[in-house]
């Protein structure tokens, strides 16, 4: 497989751009190589510069759950753009929006639509620290929640205690505000509570960037019984799950509500858009109608809108799709572990709807040390192999992967036959 032109838009691409992309990962840091240069796309299918054409398991880090060019997707932005780009007033299609989102969640009054996940997040917590009256804040290791300031935390020396800048530039005043727990271990949740500082808990109930790893269903009740004890506000990061895990999210799995939901990704049809919301009571402390100040001149964007709506009216018309992405993620799954299995390459596997992940590790991955332990090695050389077979993968191990609704066992199967040829390369 021939990366010449890649190479070149690489290159050409570093002399103006730090390190060549405006998103870290994409920089195929961790598996080595080069990014390839994407010239176009159609459902399931990547197409780069060289003329190489890839099944593509990114699909945009989530959004495109109707795949790359969706029809109705298409025709949606097309009629918005017709219409006006941006007016900085409001629509009646972002009312639309905010009422599909209520409509498919449990315990949504209010919503904010914004333009990240990162703006989502940021915004949502600065709401629950004026709610709660405390600074303090616990995430969990291993979870990504964008890239704002008190959230670019990790654990430090060691679990249970409140975190260390990860990033330069991240005051530590700021950091030490941040706690950070071991993920499904609510015996180090308790011990950072003793702290008497944590007005609010952030979790991604079904972790996606530390690999897949989802919460117990316990921990998740555990979680809300002892926000409730402590009053602190339980945020569920859905930014990644919403709308794909299963129509919503978390909530095909669990009973448990939280107080602030954040979303992203599907909810913009590959459109930047996102969303927070919540408890009216919460919510309403928002400006104009409370003291938390945040806005956006872009937020609600009719293009990004339209698409979202597209998108979710899309999804509520077909909601079997949930179940029919999960069969195909069953499906690479389970023939990925029996060939891992054939070539006695130790493999970790895992799926929640139309999301699925894999770990090159001997034990079950249940927070993120134990993600950590996988061979980083091995990984990087069945990433580099499928890619050269035309098979897109997320180029780290502590992503997940996604099916589109394009895909069909005879794609899947035809990976697998790749996979195969890997294995046996590589073990
Ligand atoms: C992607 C993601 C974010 C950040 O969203 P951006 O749109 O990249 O800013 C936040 N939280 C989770 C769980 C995510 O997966």
């Amino acid at each position: 497989m021939e990366l010449r032109f890649s190479v070149n838009d690489f290159n050409e691409a570093k002399q103006v751009i730090v390190g060549g992309v405006n998103s870290p990962v994409r920089a195929f840091g961790s598996v080595g190589g080069t990014p390839i240069f994407i010239q176009s796309a159609k459902g399931y299918e990547l197409f780069d510069v060289d003329n190489n054409t890839y099944i593509d398991f990114v699909q945009s880090w989530g959004p495109l759950i109707f795949g790359h060019c969706d029809g109705d997707i298409e025709d949606a932005v097309l009629q918005a753009v017709k219409n006006g780009l941006s007016f900085g007033a409001p629509t009646e299609r972002e009312t639309t929006l905010a009422k599909l989102i209520i409509s498919f969640y449990e315990g949504i009054d209010k919503v904010r639509l914004v333009s990240s996940g990162t703006e989502a997040v940021m915004s949502a917590l600065r709401l629950a620290r004026a709610f709660s009256k405390k600074d303090g804040i616990l995430k969990f290791d291993g979870c990504y929640h964008g890239h704002s300031d008190s959230l670019l935390v990790s654990a430090g020396s060691g679990c249970a205690t409140f975190g260390t800048p990860s990033s330069l530039g991240v005051p530590e005043d700021l950091s030490k505000h941040t706690y950070v727990a071991r993920y499904n271990d609510i015996d180090s949740v308790e011990q950072c509570f003793k702290s008497g500082e944590i007005g609010c808990v952030i979790i991604e109930p079904i972790a996606g960037n530390m690999g897949l790893v989802p919460a117990d269903l316990e921990f998740l009740k555990d979680l809300r019984k002892i926000c409730d004890k402590y009053n602190a506000v339980l945020i569920f990061d859905e930014v990644m799950s919403g709308f794909r895990a299963g129509k919503n999210g978390i909530q095909a799995y669990s009973e448990v509500i939280p107080d602030l939901f954040t979303f992203g990704k599907v909810i913009g049809g590959g459109m930047p858009m996102a969303a927070f919301g919540g408890r009216e009571d919460i919510m309403r402390l928002l400006s104009p109608c409370g003291g938390v100040y945040q806005a956006g001149t872009l937020s609600g964007n009719p293009v990004a809108v339209s698409a979202g709506i597209a998108a979710l009216c899309k999804i509520e018309q077909n909601p079997h799709i949930y179940a029919e992405m999960e069969t195909l993620a069953q499906r690479l799954v389970q023939g990925l572990q029996k060939t891992a299995n054939a070539n006695d390459i130790a493999l970790q596997t895992c799926v929640r709807g139309s999301m699925f992940g894999f770990f090159f590790n001997d034990g079950v991955v249940k927070n993120f040390d134990d993600a950590k332990k996988s061979d980083l090695k091995m990984f990087a050389k069945f990433h580099q192999e499928m890619l050269h077979r035309g098979v897109y993968f997320a180029c780290s191990q502590f992503e997940t992967g996604f099916i589109c609704t394009p895909m069909n066992a005879e794609v899947i199967d035809r990976v697998l036959g790749c996979a195969d040829e890997v294995f046996r390369a590589i073990k």
